[in-house]
């Protein structure tokens, strides 16, 4: 596990700016949840953080190493999508396993690792079906685990429950926090989900236009947000 630093972070798209000076610092073994309406910024941070965009000013840190221009498999960080696509023509335990592989993680340690995902999600009777026999809740667990596997510093997961039902929703937000205190991995974790957001995360950092509006615990956003723009986000129904 890893601290991760963002200092001053900044980048634009074309002539366009969409983070601009952004600053933050997530502990090792913190849950921080990364919040904003659509558009603010939130997936091209957590795809900087990830290395799957490039970096125009500032810096990311894991831990003390700087990683701004580090290839995306050598960050040891692991994403989950809201739109996470699993191999159809493979079983759970090939898709839990298949990074893996290609990481070089020997066989039997792989075994071991899958097996031990399976059961901290509840996998453990599925893996051998494929993921067109699967629930969406359980497709989503087959996700998750296929970032546990592979014991990352850090998950950046962005919206991974938009796609679920409001039941499953519930369901999965309760079964993600425990996983991150069972498991302690420093988490970033996007939403625009104030409840998601409330309920699971040590610290919320609240997005405008790019940059940090208000940054900390729920209860302080909720007690005392900074702004206008902040308590109607933090306030507003889901
Ligand atoms: P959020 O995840 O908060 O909804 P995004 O990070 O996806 O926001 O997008 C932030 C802004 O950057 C938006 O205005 C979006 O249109 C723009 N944007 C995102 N990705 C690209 C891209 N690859 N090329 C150009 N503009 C982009
Ligand atoms: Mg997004």
């Amino acid at each position: 596990m890893a601290s991760i630093t963002l200092r001053h972070l900044s980048k634009q798209f074309g002539s366009t700016p969409v983070i601009r000076g952004i600053d933050i610092d997530i502990r090792d073994g913190e849950f921080v949840a990364l919040v904003g309406p659509s558009g603010c910024g939130k997936s091209t941070l957590l795809r900087m953080i990830a290395g799957l965009e490039s970096v125009d000013g500032g810096d990311i840190l894991l831990g003390e190493r700087r990683i701004n221009d580090a290839a995306p498999r050598d960050r040891d960080l692991a994403m989950v999508f809201q739109n996470y696509a699993l191999y159809p023509h493979m079983t759970v335990a090939d898709n839990l396993g298949f990074g893996l592989r290609i990481q070089g993680v020997p066989a039997d340690e792989a075994a071991r690792r899958v097996r031990q995902a399976a059961d901290t999600l509840g996998l453990g009777e599925l893996l051998q079906r494929r993921p067109s026999q699967l629930s969406g809740g359980q497709r989503q667990r087959v996700a998750m685990g296929r970032a546990i596997v592979r014991q990352p510093q850090a998950f950046l997961f962005d919206e991974p429950l938009s796609n679920l039902d409001a039941k499953l929703r519930v369901q999965m937000r309760t079964e993600i926090k425990a996983l991150h205190q069972r498991l302690g991995t420093t988490t970033v974790y996007v939403t625009h989900d104030q409840v998601e957001a409330m309920t699971m995360a040590d610290r919320i950092v609240v997005l405008k236009d790019g940059v940090v509006e208000q940054a900390g615990a729920p209860l302080e956003l909720y007690d005392r947000p900074r702004n206008a723009f902040v308590a109607g986000f933090i306030g507003s129904p889901a």
